[in-house]
């Protein structure tokens, strides 16, 4: 009986099948055993055996219910339908009164779905060799993946195919004949190759069953791939060597999926460009390449010059619009192994390899500003885009990745405080400052809006009258989370960005406004010393500012006090003689403040008319204690006496630098010894207490600890 005739018979049987028998033939020639194939329903369309006795004829069960066939399957009916849901059963059962090895096995259809079952019955009493054939047959029965979509194969192991099953037609297109006696791997992409020859090797000095992903290319050309389970079969005793069976499946379209979901992760959806994941990676490589040759590495990041601006008014399509065309001119301009990232919004990054030094990347910096001159078309519109870059490199300026990433973002704000359209390399000066700049800077530019500045006032006192002469104005920022700061921490930064101007406008007026606010209040008048940056000073029309401020508040200009630093009065010789005359003119009392910590040529001084020294702080505070601050201050005082100038001395602290200034014929002074900066309004309780109260002042003097503010 032939398998064509049993499923001619069979009405359940699928409609391309061929024998479930023909290849394993050569295992089952003489042994008892019989074996059904069954139905979704458990009902046998084939039927096979030889084990007279036991087994009716092999056909006369088709048609039946394997349920129903003999008690022995009744009592397996929940092993049957496991094996139907996907399981595979090797059980022991006595059929009849004979034991049998019964192994049971799915069967899939193209769609995945169990639609029948293999049920192979062998009976225990046969000889060992029978038992063991019976593995051999149990590992064959991938061979009856005729009926399944996968693709079966026997491959000998150097790889030359001795079976296929003919689904590979219908996945790979091939006939069977063009497969059979080739060697496996033409077949295979090129890019697979190498590593897939090696795990044949390897399988034949390990024989573990494993699953392997590769591509093999199509009748028509194209590649797909599979996923094929490999096992060793030792088949010595029926040929002289091991043969290789495999079980393929198409996976393109997950591996499709895959690489789609793989795709997200590491790239851009807007740009196509590499995404900050996919570039922190690339650069950790390129650092260890860099480590291993012993190159550099250039890290270059870009940020778009007001890219807010063209998203605020043209709008977000728009504003993607522009950074794919961002985009796509830096892609065109990469090297082969450069890469070209987005980390978010407007920042762009690149990755230069194999330079030699500085200049080259200096080369690229400059190639990509010119890239962005061009304007980009958006929405219709034409919109210039130009970029700052800021760039690092490695090993010179950091060995980490973390710090190289640091740098290049400093170096790119950095960038664009120069003005934009600029590259900028870091240097060493450069620190994570710039960045905390940035933030100060956008603080710092609403905190006159927001009213977030104070004035704090500090007494002069007149050392001869022991009676306050003046009152000094130093600026507060109350920020909103960093509370009260000096001016050490925002006025260095508002000099560089400008802001100055502003703001000491503000104190300008502020101080005049207090001051005139003092005497309403009854106070005999106070001068007030306001402190002037370089800024300021070089501004057009300052001294007409000044009286500006002046007239508004209604101060009188003996009552107010400039001070002026001593390096700009030394380097600017000319400009600031007049300037100084005219508000000298105005009738206001200029000051040089810090004096002798400008190391410049006192020749000047006579020519500026001045009316007071302030002799820094630094000389105070060791006037008792280092000979040489003593003779600084001894040679400030005696300069200023000289020079019909009054002399007052900053940052005392105790009384013995009163005793000592007093002795040196200093007028004044002024330092904690007296009073701190204070709240502008605790400014009138203070006056009124201390006003030309000499008894107090010299108790003070006598026993400072006691009543010092
Ligand atoms: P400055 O004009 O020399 O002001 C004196 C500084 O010394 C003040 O620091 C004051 O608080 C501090 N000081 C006063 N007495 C003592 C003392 O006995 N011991 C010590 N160790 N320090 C004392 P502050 O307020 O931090 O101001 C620092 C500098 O900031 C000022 O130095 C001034 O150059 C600048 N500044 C302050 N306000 C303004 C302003 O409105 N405009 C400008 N352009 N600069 C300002
Ligand atoms: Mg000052
Ligand atoms: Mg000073």
């Amino acid at each position: 009986m032939t398998i064509d005739s049993i499923t001619d018979q069979s009405p359940q049987a699928p409609a391309k099948h061929s024998s479930i028998m023909e290849n394993w033939s050569q295992y089952i020639k003489d042994i008892p055993f019989h074996c059904f194939v069954i139905n979704e329903d458990g009902i046998v369309f084939q039927s096979e055996g030889n084990t007279q006795g036991v087994f009716k004829r092999a056909e006369q069960y088709v048609g039946l219910s394997i349920f129903e066939l003999n008690d022995a399957f009744a009592a397996i009916t929940h092993e049957i339908k496991e094996t139907l849901n996907g399981e595979t059963h090797n059980l022991s059962l006595v059929i009849n009164g004979e034991r049998f090895n019964v192994w049971m096995a799915p069967q899939q259809t193209s769609n995945q779905d169990i639609s029948s079952a293999v049920v192979f019955c062998l009976a225990i009493s046969q000889p060992d060799h029978y038992q063991s054939s019976l593995q051999e047959i149990q590992k064959h029965y991938f061979l009856f993946a005729e009926y399944t979509k996968d693709i079966v194969t026997k491959y000998t192991p150097e790889g030359i195919c001795t079976y296929v099953s003919p689904t590979v037609e219908k996945v790979l297109g091939y006939e069977t004949d063009e497969l059979l006696n080739k060697p496996l791997f033409e077949f295979f992409h090129p890019d697979d190759l190498k590593s897939k020859r090696r795990l044949f090797k390897n399988l034949l000095e390990d024989p573990s069953d494993q699953t392997i992903c590769y591509r093999v290319r199509r009748k028509d050309g194209e590649h797909i791939w599979l996923e094929t389970n490999i096992t060793l079969i030792d088949s010595s005793h029926h040929h002289s060597s091991h043969e290789v069976i495999a079980v393929s499946r198409d996976i393109t379209e997950r591996k499709e999926t895959e690489e789609r979901l793989l795709y997200l992760a590491n790239y851009d959806s807007l740009t196509g460009l590499p995404n900050r994941a996919l570039f922190r990676d690339r650069l950790r490589r390129a650092i260890a390449r860099a480590q291993r040759n012993d190159s550099h590495v250039a890290l270059m990041f870009l940020d778009l010059d007001r890219f807010k601006n063209i998203n605020d008014s043209l709008g977000h399509h728009a504003g993607d619009q522009l950074l794919r065309g961002v985009a796509r001119r830096l892609k065109q301009y990469a090297r082969k192994g450069d890469t070209i990232a987005r980390l978010g919004g407007d920042e762009f990054t690149v990755i230069l390899e194999g330079i030699n030094n500085a200049d080259d990347a200096a080369v690229v910096a400059k190639k990509i500003l010119e890239l962005m001159e061009p304007p980009f078309k958006v929405d219709g519109h034409e919109v210039a885009a130009s970029t700052s870059i800021g760039i690092t490199l490695y090993p010179d300026d950091a060995a980490d990745m973390r710090t190289l990433l640091k740098n290049a973002d400093t170096a790119m704000y950095r960038s664009k405080e120069k003005g934009r359209n600029h590259y900028q390399f870091y240097t060493a000066d450069m620190n994570a400052k710039a960045y905390e700049y940035l933030l100060l800077e956008n603080n710092l530019r609403h905190a006159l809006d927001r009213e977030e500045f104070r004035l704090y006032f500090q007494p002069q006192i007149d050392l001869h009258t022991q009676g306050i002469i003046g009152i000094e104005a130093l600026l507060r920022w109350e920020h909103p989370e960093q509370g009260l700061l000096q001016p050490e921490n925002f006025i260095p930064f508002a000099e560089e960005t400008g802001l100055i101007i502003p703001i000491g406008e503000w104190v300008l007026r502020s101080a005049c406004r207090h001051a005139v606010s003092w005497q309403k209040a009854g106070l005999p008048p106070v001068r007030v010393a306001v402190n002037l940056s370089m800024r300021q000073f070089r501004q057009k029309d300052f001294v007409q500012l000044i009286a500006d401020a002046l007239q508004e508040t209604g101060l009188a200009p003996q009552y107010l006090e400039l001070e002026i630093t001593e390096s700009f009065l030394a380097h600017n010789v000319e400009q600031a003689t007049e300037i100084l005359r005219d508000l000298h003119k105005l009738g206001v009392h200029l000051s040089i403040d810090d004096f002798g910590t400008g190391y410049s040529s006192l020749s000047y001084l006579k020519r500026f008319p001045l009316n007071t020294l302030k002799i820094d702080q630094s000389f105070v505070r060791d006037i008792t204690t280092d000979p040489d601050g003593a003779t600084i201050a001894e040679a400030i005082i005696a300069l200023g006496q000289s020079l019909n100038l009054s002399v007052i001395a900053e940052g005392v602290e105790d009384h013995e630098q009163v005793f000592f200034l007093k002795g040196r014929g200093c007028d004044l002074a002024q330092g904690f010894f007296f009073s701190h900066p204070i709240a502008s309004e605790k400014v009138i309780p203070w006056i009124k207490r201390n006003l030309n109260n000499q008894l107090l002042f010299e108790q003070r003097v006598l026993w400072p600890e006691a009543f010092r503010q």
